[in-house]
């Protein structure tokens, strides 16, 4: 690996998935196996699971919002963090997969959360669409409450499986990955959707790419510059703290 050296004015896009939340006690949230204090998440994350279900996937995902709360950001959270606001406001950008939180309260300045976060309740009529903060997780909230504009029951603002993206989330991805000189995935294999998209976007961009994992993507990732094996919460504070406006 070369050192980072990076312009003052460089813009540096992460990409981070669940893996970077692993130190924090948080298993994957998405995909099999992820279970949360023995709940299975995957039986929550559907579509299919809210509509037959609103109130149980309602009272999960709060349980789930109520772990994310009390777990910790982590060595590679904080790296990010500070790697960022040692940067021009704006020119760091973090797309995380993740629902928990966790960047923002390590304090990244700038996070797109593709999945959405369990922090925050929307309404499910297209077009209403209001948002507002989720009740404070450790509140006795059992049934979700109605839509302060229209009254229909709201929902976790988060990506459900057979769900799209939000517009206005992808958008910003898309704008964070062409702009980008180094873009930097971590926590996430590599290979499915979104990484190895993100990644091509940012090489087409002309970036340098580097992914941060614990296994090397199978089948091996062409895009990818630059694979660094490893625990993210070790490997990021390495790779980050070498910048010189961070050190
Ligand atoms: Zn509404």
């Amino acid at each position: 690996m070369h050192p980072l050296a990076l312009p003052v004015d460089a813009r540096i896009t992460f990409l981070t998935g669940a893996g970077i939340s692993v130190a924090s006690g948080l298993r994957p949230y998405r995909g099999p196996g992820g279970l949360w204090n023995e709940v299975d998440v995957a039986a929550w994350a559907t579509a299919e699971a809210l509509a037959r279900d609103p109130i149980g996937c309602f009272r999960a995902h709060r349980h789930f919002a109520a772990l994310a709360a009390a777990a910790q950001p982590n060595a590679a959270h904080h790296a990010i963090a500070a790697f960022a606001r040692a940067r021009p406001e704006g020119h760091v950008v973090v797309i995380t997969q993740n629902v928990d939180g966790l960047h923002q309260r390590a304090g990244a300045p700038h996070v797109v959360e593709i999945h959405g976060s369990l922090f925050r309740l929307r309404c499910p009529e297209e077009r209403c669409a209001a948002r507002i903060p989720a009740p404070d997780p450790s509140a006795r909230v059992d049934e979700p409450p109605p839509c302060p504009r229209c009254g229909a029951k709201l929902r976790h603002d988060i990506v459900l499986f057979d769900e799209y993206l939000d517009p206005a989330d992808e958008r910003a991805a898309k704008e964070a990955l062409r702009a980008c000189q180094l873009f930097v995935a971590a926590g996430t294999s590599g290979v499915v959707f979104p990484a190895a998209a993100y990644v091509r976007e940012a090489d087409y961009a002309g970036a340098r790419t580097i992914l941060v994992n614990l296994e090397p993507p199978s089948p091996p990732n062409p895009y990818f510059d630059d694979v660094v094996l490893g625990r993210a919460e070790d490997v990021l504070p390495a790779l980050l703290g070498a910048d010189p406006l961070t050190s």
